[in-house]
């Protein structure tokens, strides 16, 4: 998809600091973090949104919450906790329309969300 910005990172046409990548997923450092540790999980597959996800997307969409966990931990995050989070929709704080887990850590989280 050439009008999306994360395929057209996991592309390599956009710059983006990768944290991790196999041939499921692509994790990139978040341009604008909002934690000490802000990685975006990203399915090399594009889906718009969880909306999107089907039948048959089970595995990819364990995957990229496997991939997120094993980075926490690689990145010490499990010691204090963190968080992973997916806005689904423009209401919810989505602003890029290729499917992600936020992977969240280093400092202390409140609940609810804001
Ligand atoms: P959303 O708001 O869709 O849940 O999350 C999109 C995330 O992508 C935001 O946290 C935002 O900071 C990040 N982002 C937007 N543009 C770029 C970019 O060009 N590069 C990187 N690495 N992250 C981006
Ligand atoms: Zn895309």
């Amino acid at each position: 998809m050439d009008d999306c910005l994360f395929c057209r990172i996991i592309d390599r046409k956009i710059p983006a600091k990768i944290a991790y990548e196999d041939e499921r997923a692509v994790a990139i450092e978040d341009i604008h973090p909002q934690s000490p540790t802000h990685l975006l999980v990203i399915p090399r597959q594009h889906l718009p949104s969880l909306l999107e996800a089907k039948n048959g997307d089970e595995a990819l969409l364990g995957h990229l919450f496997l991939v997120a966990g094993q980075l926490a931990q690689k990145r010490g995050l499990d010691l204090k906790g963190y968080r992973t989070v997916i806005n689904t929709g423009a209401g919810a704080g989505q602003t890029v329309f290729h499917l992600h887990v936020h992977l969240l850590g280093g400092r202390a989280f409140h609940w609810p969300p804001g």
